[in-house]
Order: C-alpha cells, then structure tokens, then sequence
C-alpha cells in the first residue's frame, strides 16, 4: 500500500491524514466542499459528491485502499469501490451503523444489550410505542442524526405528544427507552487484516447540549464492566469482519452493567485523547490496519481529559498553549460558528 483513498473531509479525515505521512502512505480526500480540514493536509482532493461515479473511479485508480472518517458514506459508493480496491472497513460496517433500527437488532444479535426499542414509522406507531414505555423514552430520526440532533426526549407519560411525528420531519424513527445510567464509556478498539484485537481503555465521556464536552481516562467503572465493554467490542468487531478502527458507546447501569448506545465504525471523538497517552494513536492505529501494517500497543502511559473545543471555546487557545501538560490540536476551520469543532486539547494528568 502506498495511497490510502479516504472518503470525508472533516477533522477525522485530516487526523487520519496526518497519520498516513508519518508512516509514509500518501492520502488522497474524496470530499465536495473545498480545501476541506482533511485537504489541508493531504496529499490531494477529489473535489466531488460522496456518489460521484466519475470521482469514485478516479480515488480507485489514486488509491491502493480505501476507508472513510463517516459514518454516513452511501452504501452502493462504498459497494462500487469494492469491485476495485479493498474498502476498510468492509460497507457492512456502514449499513449497521447507518440506521439506528439495523443497528439495535445487529447488537441484539451479537448477545449484546440496548435500549428497549421500537419503529415508528407514524405518529399512531409513537403513541403506541410512548404507550409501552410508560410515556417516557427518546425519539431519534434512524439515519443521519449526530450531536443529538434529530432527538426528541419524552420525560413523563404527561407530555404532549400532539405532532411529535411530523416535527422530527415525518421520516423513519425508533423510540428508545430512557437508560437510567450513571455514566457513559466509549471503548476505542480496532482489529488487523489478521483477526488480531487491540482495545484502548474505556475513557468516561461527558456530553454538552447533545456535543461531546469531555473524555476522562481513566473511567470511574470496575475492571468488570472494562472486561464487559472489551468484550462487547469484541463480539462487534468479529461479527463485522471489521478491518480498521471503531468507537463503542456505552451506557453504564449502577450496578455496573452495561448497555450499548451506538457504533461508529470510524476513528471516534471520544478517542482523540489517544494521540497524548498514547504511544500509537487511534489514527495511527486505523492507518495500520487498513494498510495492513501491525497494530501498535494501546496501553496508556498518563492518565488524562480531551476537552472538545467548540465554537467561541477557539478563543482560549491561546491559555491552553502556554501550559506544560496539554497537547493542541486544531482543525483547521476558519469559521467558529456556535456547535462547531474547532479543535480539542488533552491534558495530561500524571
Ligand atoms: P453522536 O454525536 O455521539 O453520534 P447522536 O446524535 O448519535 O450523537 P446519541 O449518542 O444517540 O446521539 O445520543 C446522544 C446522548 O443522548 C447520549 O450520549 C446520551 O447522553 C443521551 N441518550 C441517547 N439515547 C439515550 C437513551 N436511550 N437513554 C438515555 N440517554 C440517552
Ligand atoms: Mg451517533
Ligand atoms: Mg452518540
């Protein structure tokens, strides 16, 4: 392998980007919006819709691989390019993480647990379902929700419910019930060509107005539920044939079990903390397996919080750079528009 094709342009595609130079791949972005984060640092841009028959042929004859930092890749463009060069990780991987509803049954499947659930493909299909968790749970859209948007949350059985299917724009959704949890862990972990494992530990996340705020390492949890959520990546991991990395979300239950929120069959936010603590970051790791290199150790070294920096939060830069114990990463977006990435910091904390 000497070209990694990546599709997606945004901040993940540009860390991953980053990582490919130093073991010497070149990279090549498929991404229409223009000098994208991604483009900024690699080495070209195909500068054109995630679909684009001409541009999908064009990164299979640049590339050598293909992988993407989103979730939200077309499936058939994914499928197109596999006929050509391998596409890690394989589209199964985005099929299942594409759609809540495919998502909770594939978990299910795996022996492992969700949230109750139900389809709701109308407003009569909510009522009934409201009816069945008592008049609480979380409305989501299925595809194409992120940072909690598309999200509706039904907090008593006294809440208007009138119009709650056409508000979220009358597409298909799923009502999840409301997971009491005491906290949320995410695990990082990803596997090789080989079948070989390497999970990073659980790092305990905290959330802000629906946006990733915190992730703290180490997570207040007991080596049970950390064998649990390694296990769970596991079984995901297997089930999928995956190659590359992916983020695990779990809800953690007082009594320590554990319920898995969703997939992301990419590099993940709630990782990013990797590039600090780390010897091999979760970039480094995703470009290693997809170009079929050996995985790097993820055991930690320091204890550690990343900290999103979103929107205005690009104007205490300046604060964070002067301190010893933190690592600035920034992504390269002129516009620090409310709820926006713009960056993120690690400190270290021992
Ligand atoms: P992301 O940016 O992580 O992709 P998303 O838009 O896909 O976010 P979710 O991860 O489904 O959204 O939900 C966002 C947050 O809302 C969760 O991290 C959790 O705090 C809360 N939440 C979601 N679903 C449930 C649930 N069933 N029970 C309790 N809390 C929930
Ligand atoms: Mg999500
Ligand atoms: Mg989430």
């Amino acid at each position: 392998v000497r070209t990694i094709g990546i599709i997606g342009g945004g901040q993940l595609g540009r860390m991953l980007a980053m990582a490919a130079a130093r073991l010497n791949f070149r990279t090549v972005i498929l991404e229409p919006q223009a000098d994208s984060p991604a483009a900024q640092v690699a080495n070209a841009q195909i500068v054109a819709a995630y679909d684009d028959e001409g541009a999908l042929a064009e990164l299979a004859r640049a590339a050598d691989v293909v992988t993407y930092e989103f979730e939200n890749v077309p499936v058939a463009a994914a499928m197109t390019l596999t006929v050509a060069r391998p596409v890690y990780p394989p589209p199964r991987a985005l099929e299942v993480s594409q759609d809540r509803l495919v998502e909770k049954r594939f978990l299910r499947d795996c022996g492992i647990a969700t949230a109750d659930f139900a389809a709701v493909d109308s407003q009569a299909d909510l009522e009934q379902a409201l009816d069945r968790f008592a008049g609480v749970g979380i409305l989501k859209t299925r595809r194409l929700g992120y940072d909690g948007k598309g999200q509706r949350l039904f907090r008593s059985p006294a809440e208007d419910r009138a119009g709650a299917f056409a508000a979220l724009g009358g597409v298909p959704m799923i009502l999840e019930s409301l997971v009491p949890f005491d906290r949320e862990i995410s695990i990082i972990a990803a596997r090789d060509r080989d079948g070989t494992i390497a999970c990073y530990d659980p790092a305990e996340n905290v959330h802000r107005n629906g946006i990733l705020h915190t992730s703290t390492l180490p997570a207040h949890v007991n080596e049970t539920t950390v064998d649990a959520a390694r296990k769970a990546a596991r079984a995901i991991l297997e089930n999928l044939a995956y190659v590359g990395v992916i983020g695990v979300e779990f809800f953690v239950l007082p009594d320590g079990g554990l319920v898995v929120n969703e997939i992301a069959p990419r590099v993940h936010n709630s990782g990013h903390w990797t590039e600090a603590a780390c010897v091999v970051s979760q970039f480094e790791q995703h470009i290693r397996a997809v170009a079929g290199l050996p995985l790097g150790d993820p055991r930690r070294h320091s204890d550690c919080v990343m900290q999103n920096l979103i929107g205005k939060d690009i104007d205490d830069v300046p604060a964070w750079l002067i301190r010893a114990d933190v690592l600035v990463h920034l992504y390269g977006k002129t516009e620090a528009r409310p709820g926006r990435k713009m960056g993120h910091v690690t400190r270290l904390l021992s």
